[in-house]
């Protein structure tokens, strides 16, 4: 495959942008390097990159694009949006018909407001979860990832119920000692962390379909006796629906588990491929965000029309009916080949997958949380990789990223996408 271009454009980009890439991941480190490829136009299902390749995209901009590139709806929306003027700084009424589509589509959004990324969004209910509660301290699960943002990038300590240390440098060790990380779906380890700190526990943030160590569904009743046990500490629930938010139904992962946060924070998805982020919740707690209450948060670009106008074409495409039938049966597929691939060639490989979204592990254990995921094959994941990148099937750079199927992917993708498996498995048994 010639990627010269490609080469030549990275090369340039890293005199001139920190490691040449605007965000980490695209760089490869996760897959041992290489020169990421530069993409220039994408269609549908399929995009195609500066040197002339074509690809079938598995990787959806890490989980936004669920409609394919450049979908037609949502295309004439951002051009209409760019003909009447992208910002104004002032309330639009596209800011209401999309704060209404949420709501009716989550329930447990009594108030919501628009940011401009999920790590906006997932920061902001941290802050108010405090304001609200008057505490400090936050509980996460170890592996989720929650954006950028200091009290998120933070490690586990040295046991479940141990407080945290930074995640990255500049993250002051003060901040971190007030996040206790804890293994998911292990309800005694956050029995243990709630028996110990709980009264001081301002909210527990809670990705309920894991999407950032691979598709990690939670087990029967996990959520649920997070909800109970949070609850009674007088603690808040903070669903991170930043990757589930419409991704395996339309009412989005608290639907779809029937259980209900006290706040959400949404991205990706709902910004139809712009730049978003929202986060909402029960009334009472939603009054703590300024104008009307004491926590503070702002944004020159939040609610802006374009992303406003792509969110809500977004929204309208996915409630068609027949969108997540879709989406289950081609993941079926996918799922069903990638087994019978590897069983005839004897890789021992696990796939986690829930509708349209699903993960690869080279390995013969299930995953179930993030020591799982840490201790499957990443050598194995590279070489996949690369060799899927070279048979035009383009996946995420990462054994921890998940494949996203988009409602424009076909049959005869996952056909193509198949075969490419095939060959890919084949040659690694060699
Ligand atoms: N929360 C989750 C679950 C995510 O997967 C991500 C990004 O991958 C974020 C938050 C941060 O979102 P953004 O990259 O839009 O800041």
């Amino acid at each position: 495959m010639n990627i010269e271009t490609s080469e030549l454009l990275f090369r340039e980009a890293e005199e001139h942008i920190v490691g040449g890439v605007n965000s980490p991941s695209r760089a490869y480190k996760g897959v041992g390097g290489g020169t990421p490829i530069y993409m220039e136009r994408g269609e549908g299902s399929r995009f195609y990159d500066v040197d002339g390749n074509e690809y079938i995209d598995y990787l959806g901009a890490y989980g936004p694009i669920i409609t394919g590139h450049a979908h037609p709806h949502i295309t004439k929306a951002i051009t209409k949006a760019a003909e009447t003027g992208v910002l104004y700084g002032t309330p639009t009424a596209l800011e209401n018909t999309f704060a209404k589509k949420l709501k009716a589509a989550i329930p447990s959004l009594d108030k919501v407001r628009f940011v401009n990324s999920g790590t906006e969004a997932v920061m902001t209910t941290i802050r108010v979860a405090r304001a609200y509660t008057g505490r400090n301290k936050m509980i996460k699960f170890a592996g989720c990832y929650h954006g950028h943002s200091d009290p998120v990038l933070v490690a586990a300590g040295s046991g479940p119920s141990t407080l945290g240390t930074p995640d990255s440098a500049g993250v002051p060790a003060s901040i971190a000692a007030d996040v206790i990380t804890v293994p998911f779906n292990d309800v005694e380890a956050f029995r243990e962390a709630m028996d110990k700190y709980g009264d001081e526990v301002a909210g527990v943030l809670v990705e309920p379909i894991v999407g950032n160590f691979g598709i990690v569904e939670p087990k029967e009743g996990f959520l649920q006796q997070v909800n109970d046990l949070t609850h009674e500490k007088g603690a808040l629930v903070i669903y991170d629906e930043v990757i589930t938010a419409f991704r395996f139904t339309y009412g989005s992962a608290q639907q779809l588990l029937g259980v209900e946060p006290d706040m959400t924070a949404m991205g990706k998805i709902i910004g139809g491929g712009l730049p978003i982020g929202a986060y909402g919740g029960r009334a009472d707690i939603m009054e703590q965000v300024a104008p009307l209450g004491p926590a503070y948060q702002a944004g020159t670009m939040s609610g802006n029309p374009a992303s406003m106008a792509a969110g809500i074409a977004c929204l309208e495409v996915l409630e068609q009916p027949g969108t997540y039938e879709h989406l289950d049966h081609l993941g079926a597929l996918l799922e069903e080949g990638i087994h019978q691939s590897a069983d005839s060639h004897g890789l021992q490989i696990r796939v986690n997958r829930l509708g349209g979204a699903l993960t690869v592990y080279f390995t013969d254990k299930s995953i179930e949380n993030y020591e799982d995921a840490e201790n499957t094959d990443g050598e194995k994941f590279a070489t996949f990789f690369k060799k899927m990148l070279e048979k035009g099937i383009n996946l995420a750079p990462s054994k921890y990223e998940a494949w996203f199927l988009t409602t424009a992917h076909t049959e005869e993708d996952i056909d193509q996408t198949l075969k490419a498996v095939d060959q890919t498995f084949a040659e690694m048994a060699r």
